[in-house]
């Protein structure tokens, strides 16, 4: 399997550029972030438990990340390979997956914070589809309500920077030392920031 790690701070066009790439060229798009917002939606244990980390901004502890992640990759092994959105989200788990889920890439989105806030404080997401855009009320793509996350809150954002200085930066130079970190601008638009990902990873 041919897995890539989309690494970058919240608002960096991750959860947008995975979205394409799937769809385009036949990769799983795995984001930890709406797997939770599901279980959320669905009322379940999980979702009500992620819920008390993800509305302060903080991670939700490895235990109950790190194993369901691993099943779920493992179980696609036929698969040609995952995009991992916003896992791993610190060194733990990156170490979790060591011997078990090969990494082919990490793709770092390199934007400037000051970018990132702009971003996040006017992003609303539906409640149907998880469609993201600025300020929107309806969904373009299913006619859902748009709400703005309550982790897109100015308070929490900042909490969520802090987060990614301490516990997920440290990834960039986990990846960089492994020889499978390629630097992406994140600041040039949605279909430059695409064209530089399908270059940076060799496919047309
Ligand atoms: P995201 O949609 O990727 O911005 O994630 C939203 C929130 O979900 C994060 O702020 C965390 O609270 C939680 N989360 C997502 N992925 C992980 C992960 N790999 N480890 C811990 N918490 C996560």
């Amino acid at each position: 399997m041919n897995n890539i790690v989309f690494l970058g701070l919240p608002g960096a066009g991750k959860g947008t550029q995975a979205k394409k790439l799937a769809t385009q060229k036949n990769y799983i798009h795995i984001s930890t972030g709406d797997i939770f917002r599901a279980e959320l939606k669905n009322n379940t244990p999980l979702g009500q438990k992620a819920k008390e980390y993800m509305d302060k901004g903080q991670l939700v502890p490895d235990e109950l990340v790190v194993d369901m992640v691993l099943k779920k990759i493992t179980e696609l092994k036929d698969a040609p390979g995952c995009i991992l959105d916003g896992f791993p989200r610190n060194l733990s788990q990156a170490k979790a997956m060591e011997g078990k889920i090969p990494v082919e890439a990490c793709i770092y989105f390199d934007l400037a914070k000051e970018e990132v806030i702009k971003r996040l404080s006017s992003r609303r997401t539906c409640r149907e589809c998880g469609f993201m855009t600025p300020d929107a009320t309806v969904c373009e793509k299913c006619n859902g309500e748009m709400y703005q996350r309550e982790d897109d809150k100015q308070e929490v954002i900042a909490k969520r920077l802090d987060v990614y200085d301490s516990e997920t930066s440290p990834l960039i130079d986990y990846y960089n030392n492994q020889g499978l970190l390629k630097k992406l601008d994140g600041s040039v638009g949605m279909e430059n920031v695409y064209k530089d990902l399908l270059n940076a990873l060799g496919i047309e």
